[in-house]
């Protein structure tokens, strides 16, 4: 048996990317048909998911197909909105009621939900978390995050996501213990089964949105953490640097993203050319780019590492249209014709924050 770890599709059509994604995914052989599956979006704030918070109806929609024809039906979709937002709105706003309507598959206002409090502790550590019990009655738990900065820290991918599966008091509690450590140990308490994540257009900066980057991703694994330690890596961060990460790996929630990590890609050779240049922060660090027929995830690994490192020196080349081409700076394999590059296709943002860092 092959043993993939990460698969990573380059779409640009959500459902269709999704399905293919799954189908290509390990998920079929882990489901049985008389499961309870929940599935657990991100719905942080009544935002469409242009606007890179939120994840989009499409993906939920493909992995219930999916679902379906593996005979699967007793399937619900479970949140919890951000303090001071309304879960059945944000529901609303990003499609999801008719997704209920179309497929039969109950909404779960967790604000709703009954709590249950659930001990986590290790010596010198110990951690009484208010869980809504939906997360915890069901028999198999697919986290579907947005691939997203945040401002506090840095990324929000899959562990971050289960904040939406606690009370609201115990999200202010979170914030009071600091976020890393209540977060790592909330991934003890709740058991992910298998994650897809939404890399559509997540946000660069902050996890309420407005500065989305279109990546056109879509990403699946069975292990949330090899996949934040992966995806922190596309945000032009090392593993260490999202606090959590390090103290979930010590927790034993999974593996860490490193040399030996299987990752196999769908679409490689046809990668989806940026549509656009972003909003608002990603527009205006467009300026440092030189970009023609750009990849997606490259260009988008360039944007995340210009945010990174606050590089504001000369253009960086990017792109198909500059293979075979010289010139002087350049990101990705297409411009290894230049004095200097970062190579990859596509290098993750972490790459290319060393490479401009190294620049001067
Ligand atoms: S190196 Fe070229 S082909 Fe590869 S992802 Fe970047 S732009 Fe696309």
């Amino acid at each position: 048996m092959i043993i993939i770890d990460i698969i990573i599709n380059y779409n640009s059509d959500i459902l269709n990317g999704t399905l293919e994604t799954l189908r290509a995914s390990p998920l079929g052989s882990l489901v049985k048909p008389d499961m309870k599956v929940a599935l657990k979006p991100n719905m942080v704030l009544a935002k469409p998911p242009s606007e890179g918070a939120t994840t989009h109806a499409e993906v939920v929609e493909g992995i219930i197909i999916f679902l379906k024809e593996a005979g699967v039906n007793n399937i619900e979709i479970i949140e919890s909105a951000w303090i001071g937002d309304d879960t059945k709105r944000v529901y609303k706003v990003c499609g999801f009621d008719k997704l209920s309507r179309k497929y039969g598959v109950m909404l779960h206002d967790l604000k709703d939900d009954k709590i249950r409090k659930i001990k986590a502790s290790k010596p010198q550590d110990e951690y009484s978390f208010e869980i809504c019990e939906k997360a915890l009655d069901t028999d198999f738990l697919i986290n579907v995050p947005v691939l997203k900065a945040h401002c506090q820290t840095r990324l929000t991918c899959c562990l971050k996501n289960l904040k939406g599966c606690i009370s609201d008091r115990e999200k202010r509690n979170f914030h009071t213990l600091g976020l890393h450590r209540p977060i790592a140990y909330l991934n003890k308490v709740i058991k992910t089964h298998f994650c897809v994540i939404d890399g559509i257009c997540g946000d660069l900066t902050f996890e309420e949105g407005g500065n989305p980057v279109t990546r056109n991703m879509i990403l699946c694994g069975s292990d949330p953490l090899l996949l934040d330690s992966y995806c922190a890596s596309l945000l032009g961060y090392s593993a260490d640097e999202v606090g959590y990460i390090p103290i979930a790996a010590e927790l034993g929630v999974g593996q860490l993203y490193g040399a030996d990590t299987k990752i196999t890609e769908l679409n490689a050779d046809r990668k989806p050319i940026i549509p656009d240049t972003g909003r608002g922060l990603a527009k205006r660090l467009a300026a440092y780019v030189n970009e023609d027929g750009a990849c997606s995830a490259c260009y988008s690994a360039l944007i995340s590492a210009l945010n990174r490192t606050g590089y504001r020196g000369e253009k960086v080349c990017v792109g198909q249209g500059f293979r075979g081409k010289s010139g002087n700076l350049g990101c990705g394999s297409c411009t290894g014709g230049f004095r200097k590059h970062v190579g990859g296709c596509p290098p993750t943002a972490a790459e290319i924050a060393t490479f401009l860092r190294n620049l001067y």
